[in-house]
């Protein structure tokens, strides 16, 4: 009985890993609506784009890969 019950626990730890990993992984890509359609700001030259078009780096975002190498405007 002591070794089912031992047995019990490892399944389900195991299946507590494998939700926290899948969880962990739709936590990376959020895909609301609202994420889609939002506006944000070129922290280069100011244009506003949706989100999804944006590219980001070191939470500011950038209407073009050229805006985003080039960095954020210090002015
Ligand atoms: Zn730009």
């Amino acid at each position: 009985m002591g070794r089912f019950l031992i047995l019990v626990v490892a399944l389900f730890v195991l299946i507590w890993l494998l939700r926290g990993a899948l969880s962990g992984r739709k936590r990376g890509r959020p895909e609301s609506p609202e994420a889609r359609s939002e506006l944000v700001q070129c922290a280069h030259c100011g244009v506003h784009l949706p989100r999804m078009e944006a590219r980001s780096a070191g939470g500011r975002h950038f209407c073009s890969e050229e805006h985003r190498r080039l960095g954020a405007r210090e002015d």
